[in-house]
C-alpha cells in the first residue's frame, strides 16, 4: 500500500526546496544533513515510500572527491611537495569528509 500525498502544485515543490513535508508543508522532511526523517513531525506522514537509500552519500562522497582531487591537483600544479605529503594531507581530508557524510547518513 502506498501513501496518499495530495498534489499541492508549486507549493508542493516550494516545501520541497525548504525541506518540508509534501503533505502539510509544515514538518521537517530531513533529520540531518542528508537523513530523511522517518515521518511528518506535524502531520504523521510516514517518509518511507521516499526512502532513497544510499543515493545521497554516493552523492555526497562523489562532490567530495571530486573537491579533494581538484584541490590536491591545483597543488601540486603550482607547489610540487612531494607525493608523501600531498597522499598525506588529502588522504586525512577525504577520510574526515566521508566520516561525516555517513555520521549523518
Ligand atoms: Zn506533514
Amino acid at each position: 500500500m502506498t501513501a496518499s500525498v495530495p498534489s499541492h502544485g508549486d507549493a508542493g515543490i516550494m516545501a520541497g526546496i525548504k525541506g518540508r513535508c509534501p503533505r502539510c508543508g509544515e514538518g521537517h522532511l530531513f533529520a540531518g544533513f542528508i537523513d530523511l526523517a522517518p515521518r511528518c513531525d506535524a502531520c504523521g506522514l510516514d517518509y518511507s515510500f521516499a526512502d532513497s537509500g544510499d543515493g545521497p552519500a554516493v552523492f555526497i562522497m562523489l562532490i567530495a572527491g571530486a573537491i579533494v582531487v581538484g584541490t590536491a591537483l591545483i597543488i601540486d600544479a603550482n607547489y610540487e611537495p612531494p607525493l608523501w605529503l600531498l597522499g598525506a594531507i588529502f588522504f586525512t581530508a577525504y577520510s574526515d569528509c566521508l566520516a561525516r557524510s555517513f555520521a549523518t547518513a
